[in-house]
C-alpha cells in the first residue's frame, strides 16, 4: 500500500507555520511499511484541493489529508472531498450532539458555523476527536481510502493514533507492536552513533528516533502474525539497546522526564524545592505537570535579582560580588540557601545567561549553572547551552531534570 499526504491551509504555504503534521504522519505510516512517495500542501482553495485530491489518487491507494476541518467558509477539505466521491455533505447527529455539548460545557456561544463541523460526505464514518470540536472522517470507494483529520497537531495526533491505525490494522493481515525507549542525557547523533550498526541492520522491528528538546525517544516497531510474535522480536533488540544505553534511558512509553523524576522523589519519600533565576519557574511547572507532585514539592523561588538571591536564599552578597550572578558558587549558595529555608530534602538551583543579552567573553549567552544540595554535599554542573532565549531555558529545564534523575539513582 502506498499512501500521500495532503497538508491543507494556506498558513503553511505562507511559512507561518511548519508542516509537523506531516513529518508525524510520514514516520508513522514507515513504521507501518506504507510508502509514502508524495507529501502535498495545498491552500484553502477549493479547486486547487479538488486537483490535489485527483492527483493523488492516481499516484497513491489512500489519502490522509490535515487541517481544513475548522468551522470556517474556507475549511474545505470535506466539502472538497464530497466533490470528488460525488457525495452530498449531510449532519451526522452524534457529532452535532457532541458538539452542542462542547460549547454548553464551556458556556462558549456556538454560532451557526459550528454546525458545519458536524457535517460528512455520505458514506463516509466519523474518526471522534476527543481532544477539539471538529469530528475526522473516513471515505473508501472504489479502492480509494481516504482519512480526514484536523490540523492541530494535538488534535491530529491523537486521531491518526486512536481511529486511523485501528483502520490501517485491520488492512493488513500482519499486527504491529511498539515500544518506544524515552532517552536523556544524551543527543540525538551520539543516540544514532552508539546504535549505528543496529538502525543501518534494521528489518523488523524498525528502530526510530525522534529529537525533543534535549531529549530522544526511540520507536521499536514490530510486526508479525500476532503480537506475542512481534513482542518476541522486539524483546532482544530492546534489551541490547538497554545494554548500550543504561541508565540513558529512563522510562518506557507514554512518561516524561519530569514525571519519571517526581515518581522517583515519591518513592523514595523524598522532599525537594527548587530556586530558579533564568528559568523562572519552567522546572517547576514541568514537575508539577504530575498530579501526584504535592507528595515532593514543597516550593519553588523565582529569584531572577540579585536582592532576592540574597533575601529569600541567603546567598552571600560578597559571593555575587567576587563571583557573579551566573556562577558556580552562586548556584552553590542558591542551592543549598532553598534546601536550608525550605527544609526539602532536596535543593535544587538554576543560574544562567538566557539571552539576548547579558552575554560577555567569559559568561556568553548559553552558560547555565545547575546546582543540587543533598545530603551535606552540593553537585554543580554548568552548560554551554545553544540556541535563542527560549531554547536554552527550554534546555535547561530537561538537563535539570535529568541531573535530579541521576542524583537519585
Ligand atoms: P480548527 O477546527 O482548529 O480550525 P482545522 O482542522 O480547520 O482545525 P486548520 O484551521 O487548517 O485546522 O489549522 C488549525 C491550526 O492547526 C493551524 O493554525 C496550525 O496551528 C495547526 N496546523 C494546521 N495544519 C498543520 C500542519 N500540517 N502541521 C502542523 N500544524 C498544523
Amino acid at each position: 500500500m502506498n499512501a500521500e499526504i495532503i497538508a491543507v491551509g494556506t498558513e503553511l504555504l505562507l511559512g507561518d507555520i511548519v508542516n509537523t503534521n506531516a513529518q508525524y504522519l510520514s514516520r508513522e505510516l514507515a513504521n507501518l511499511g506504507i510508502s509514502v512517495f508524495y507529501q502535498t500542501v495545498v491552500g484553502d482553495n477549493e479547486k486547487r484541493l479538488l486537483d490535489a485530491y485527483k492527483i493523488a489518487f492516481e499516484r497513491a491507494d489512500m489519502v490522509i489529508t490535515t487541517g481544513g476541518l475548522g468551522p470556517t467558509e474556507d475549511d474545505l477539505t470535506k466539502e472538497t472531498a464530497a466533490k470528488y466521491f460525488n457525495k452530498q455533505m449531510i449532519q451526522d447527529d452524534e457529532s452535532l450532539a457532541i458538539i452542542t455539548g462542547f460549547f454548553k460545557k464551556h458556556n462558549f456561544v456556538m454560532t451557526n458555523n459550528n454546525k458545519k463541523q458536524a457535517f460528512i460526505p455520505e458514506g463516509a464514518s466519523i474518526l471522534p476527536n476527543p481532544k477539539g470540536t471538529a469530528p475526522g472522517c473516513m471515505i473508501e470507494e472504489n479502492g480509494k481510502l481516504m482519512f480526514m483529520l484536523p490540523g492541530p497537531p494535538n488534535e491530529c495526533i491523537p486521531m491518526f493514533d486512536s481511529s486511523v491505525l485501528p483502520e490501517l490494522h485491520k488492512r493488513t493481515d500482519k499486527v504491529f507492536v511498539s515500544r518506544v525507549l524515552q532517552i536523556s542525557g544524551i543527543g540525538e547523533s551520539h543516540l544514532e552513533d552508539m546504535l549505528k550498526d543496529m538502525i543501518d541492520a534494521q528489518t523488523n522491528p524498525t528502530i526510530a528516533p525522534y529529537a525533543k528538546f534535549g531529549e530522544v525517544s526511540l520507536r521499536l516497531t514490530a510486526s508479525a502474525d500476532n503480537a506475542d510474535e512481534a513482542k518476541k522480536l522486539i524483546a532482544p533488540v530492546a534489551d541490547e539497546i538497554y545494554k548500550r544505553l543504561g541508565d540513558n534511558v529512563y522510562g518506557e512509553g507514554e512518561t516524561s522526564l519530569a514525571q519519571t523524576v517526581a515518581e522517583i522523589l515519591v518513592k523514595k519519600g523524598l522532599t525537594i524545592a527548587c530556586a530558579e533565576s533564568c528559568t523562572g519557574g519552567m522546572l517547576t511547572a514541568k514537575l508539577v505537570d504530575f498530579a501526584g507532585v504535592s507528595k515532593t514539592l514543597i516550593e519553588s523561588v523565582v529569584c531572577y535579582s540579585n536582592e532576592s538571591k540574597i533575601s529569600r536564599l541567603s546567598v552571600n552578597p560578597e559571593t555575587i560580588h567576587d563571583f557573579g550572578a551566573v556562577s558556580e558558587e552562586t548556584a552553590r549558595e542558591m542551592a543549598e540557601g532553598i534546601k536550608l529555608t525550605s527544609g526539602a530534602d532536596i535543593g535544587v538551583s538554576i543560574t544562567g545567561v538566557a539571552g539576548p543579552d547579558g552575554g560577555t567573553e567569559e559568561k556568553p549567552v548559553g552558560l547555565v549553572y545547575i546546582a543540587i544540595a543533598r545530603n551535606g554535599k552540593t553537585e554543580i554542573k554548568s552548560f554551554n547551552l545553544p540556541g535563542d532565549r527560549q531554547r536554552v531555558r527550554t534546555r535547561t529545564v530537561v538537563y535539570a531534570l535529568d541531573f535530579i534523575r541521576r542524583e537519585l539513582l
